[in-house]
């Protein structure tokens, strides 16, 4: 079977050339993933499918929403843990 090893190596050396390449139609930057090509686009068309119900903030991507939500959920552990070093 060392014929397969030399097929996969192969295969490895040019794996890149069959990547196909997600281009924006817009700016004509390209992405790997066509998740990235679509969280681009909606820089493009200002779609902002995750918003705030606390203060209305609109956000593009989930993981800036997540971050953005902590401000609200009142933890602020981290703070405390920062202040509280010279309590006591
Ligand atoms: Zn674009
Ligand atoms: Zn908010």
């Amino acid at each position: 079977m060392s014929g397969n090893k030399i097929n996969d190596l192969a295969g490895y050396s040019t794996w890149w050339r069959y990547v196909k390449l997600y281009r924006c139609n817009l700016c004509n930057r390209s992405f790997n993933q066509n998740l990235n090509l679509t969280l681009h686009r909606r820089m493009h068309t200002g779609e902002r499918p995750y918003s705030c119900d606390v203060c209305g903030w609109t956000f593009t991507q989930k993981s800036n929403f997540t971050v953005h939500q902590r401000i609200h959920t009142g933890n602020r552990f981290e703070d405390e843990n920062r202040g509280g070093v010279n309590i006591c």
